[in-house]
């Protein structure tokens, strides 16, 4: 093959391959898109397990914990904790703190199935969950419940109901390595 015959065979196949790109290009180009602009726009996602929540009763908007400890006691993980005390009004226990430990949960979802009052869930759309501190993810499952004075957060109590086991320790952070660059 002389020269000049492979530089125009090299031209027609740079050429066929530039045609073959700008057609596959305009073919997806007036397909609809499979992206989003994330985070302005969220997709629903279907069988997602998002982290452990509190159910929201349709009728009283309150939780539905009574504080049995089935789902601590389940927790293959111990990440969850919770307290309880007695309530000032008629004896009965009363939840006053509820806790897991997201960085430990494995989402196996034990705890949901043992609940006796379906009172827990994982919390679908939240599945962008971002933190720049451990702590942030303990989460406090009773807190959206006080931020609204619901009904159960509100009843007073005398405070010597035994309390569950506490959840892991967050583990400490990472130290630097040494002689890392700063
Ligand atoms: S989903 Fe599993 S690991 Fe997570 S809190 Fe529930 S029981 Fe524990
Ligand atoms: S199993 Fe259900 S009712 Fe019992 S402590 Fe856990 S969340 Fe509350």
């Amino acid at each position: 093959m002389t020269a000049v015959v492979r530089y125009f065979k090299e031209v027609f196949e740079g050429a066929a391959s530039l045609v073959t790109g700008m057609m596959i290009t305009l073919r997806y180009a007036r397909r609809k898109p499979v992206t989003v602009l994330y985070p302005m726009e969220r997709v629903p996602m279907k069988r997602f397990k998002g982290p452990i929540s509190f159910v929201v009763d349709d009728k009283s908007k309150d939780h539905l914990c009574i504080a049995c400890n089935a789902c601590i006691k389940t927790c293959p993980s111990r990440c969850m904790s919770l307290k309880a005390d007695k309530s000032a009004v008629d004896g009965k226990r009363v939840l006053t703190d509820f806790k897991v430990n997201y960085m430990l949960c494995s989402l196996c979802s034990l705890c949901i199935d043992v609940c006796p009052t379906d009172a827990l869930r994982h919390d679908d759309p939240n599945y962008d969950m971002v933190s720049l501190t451990q702590k942030d993810l303990v989460m406090d499952l009773l807190d959206p419940f006080r931020q609204r004075k619901t009904p159960l957060t509100q009843i007073p109590v005398v405070g010597n109901a035994p309390a569950a086991a506490k959840p892991a320790a967050a583990p400490p952070a990472t130290p630097p390595a040494a002689g890392a660059a700063s």
